[in-house]
């Protein structure tokens, strides 16, 4: 496997396309349009500066890496010749399903396909496709550099082989897989989004202000980041399309989503990503300052 495309240039995309390229792999970076490509591939280039003032990569390094990403805004044109495509567009539904249907169409059969969705169904968006034994969850962490997990969830059709070439894979670019089956939420997000939504409504019933309920789960649980900062940090959206994949695949009132959460996502109060969420990010610099706080 040597050549790689990564759907969506946002959050995870570009983390995504980050860590292949810095292992030798050709990545090519797809979008929606040139303004996306040069927020991750800008993001890209100031996350591997801040290796380099680490003394963890050389400025060769750098450049070697940036050289290996090429940018599409075309997907049929970013995934010619391509091994392996790893979707990491906005989390919606019927968006994942319709790159599914065309991915399909363009990519050959033995050509893996994977998601890095937080929560939708993997058997689902397989089933949108003829070759329903090579599509596969590729969950990476947030901060994908940083970050040593990748849950690998195998759909109901996954085949053998697609599962041992992804954990090989995501070995090779120093993650750590480990292997859950297809339920809402898989493993990662069934656990942390209720505590999230928590802490959401704890705020919302005046329990205790945001720093205060943050406080308590670092110094509490010794969480290296409080649930709502990290709330901010993964997108207030993300996190309300999570908990309602949950709330409607459980029929479970206890994964729905906190009305704060709801309103706040309406607003256009989205985290770090769009200024302000629970925190105020304004000032560019504090965003810097809080995703160097969670990496340090
Ligand atoms: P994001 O909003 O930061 O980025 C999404 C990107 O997808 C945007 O740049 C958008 O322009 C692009 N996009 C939308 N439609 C597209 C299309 N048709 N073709 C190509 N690109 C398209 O979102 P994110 O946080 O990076 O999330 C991406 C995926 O990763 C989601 O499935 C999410 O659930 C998952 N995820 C997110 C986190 C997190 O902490 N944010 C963690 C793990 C997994």
């Amino acid at each position: 496997m040597k050549q790689i495309a990564v759907i969506g240039a946002g959050t995870m995309g570009n983390g995504i396309a980050h860590v292949f390229a810095q292992h030798g792999y050709s990545v090519n970076l797809i979008d929606i349009n040139d303004a996306a490509l040069n927020k991750g591939l800008g993001t890209i280039s100031r996350n591997l500066d801040r290796m380099i003032a680490k003394e963890k990569i050389s400025q060769a390094e750098k450049d070697e890496t940036l050289a290996r990403i090429g940018r599409f805004t075309s997907l049929a044109e970013g995934v010619k010749g391509v091994q392996l495509v790893v979707e990491a567009a906005t989390e919606k539904v019927s968006l994942k399903l319709e790159i599914f249907k065309e991915l399909d169409a363009l990519c050959p059969p033995d050509t893996i396909l994977a998601t890095n969705t937080s929560s939708i169904s993997i058997t689902q968006i397989a089933a949108v496709t003829q070759y329903p034994e090579r599509v596969i969850g590729m969950h990476f962490m947030n901060p994908v550099p940083i970050m040593k997990l990748v849950e690998v969830i195998r759909g109901y059709n996954t085949s053998d082989d697609v599962l041992q070439t992804t954990m090989e894979l995501s070995a090779k670019v120093s993650k750590i897989p480990t292997e859950v089956n297809d339920y809402p939420g898989f493993i990662a997000n069934r656990i942390l989004m209720p505590m999230i939504n928590e802490a959401i409504e704890s705020l919302y019933q005046s329990v205790a202000g945001v720093e205060e309920i943050d406080t308590v789960m670092k110094l509490g649980m010794a969480h290296p980041m409080g649930p709502l900062q990290l709330a901010d940090f993964i997108g207030l959206d993300v996190c309300l399309s999570i908990l309602n994949v949950m709330y409607e695949g459980f029929k479970n009132p206890k994964y729905a989503p906190c009305l704060l959460l709801v309103n706040m996502v309406t607003a256009g109060k989205l985290g770090v990503k769009s200024g302000e969420g629970f925190y105020d990010y304004s000032e560019s610099r504090k965003a810097e300052r809080v995703a160097k706080q969670f990496q340090s």
